[in-house]
Formats: C-alpha cells, structure tokens, sequence
C-alpha cells in the first residue's frame, strides 16, 4: 500500500504528493518518499516549500 511512506498534501493548493508516483516534472523518480525529496524541492503546483506540506 504505502510503503513508500503516506501521502503529503500542499496546504496552499491541495497538490497531493504521492511517493509511489513520484514528481517525473521535476526528475522526483517514483518510490521517492516525502522525506528523501531534496530540500529545495517545492510544490509543482503553487512552489511553496517542503514545510507547507502535511500528511
Ligand atoms: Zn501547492
């Protein structure tokens, strides 16, 4: 099910980042889990940072 680690959701836009699924726009290889996003990494949709998002 989730053993990429849960889901995280933007609280800005509602962009859900799906660890199984990756970011591919961004070069985010799926099976990436939230906490191995690099730290600059920022929401494709509204490009708010890492801390913005929640589980
Ligand atoms: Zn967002």
């Amino acid at each position: 099910m989730s053993e990429n680690g849960p889901k995280y959701t933007c609280e800005m836009c509602g962009y859900v980042y799906d660890p199984n699924e990756g970011d591919p726009d961004n070069s985010i290889e799926p099976g990436t889990s939230f906490a191995d996003l690099p730290d600059d990494w920022v929401c494709p949709m509204c490009g708010v940072g890492k801390e913005e998002f929640v589980s």
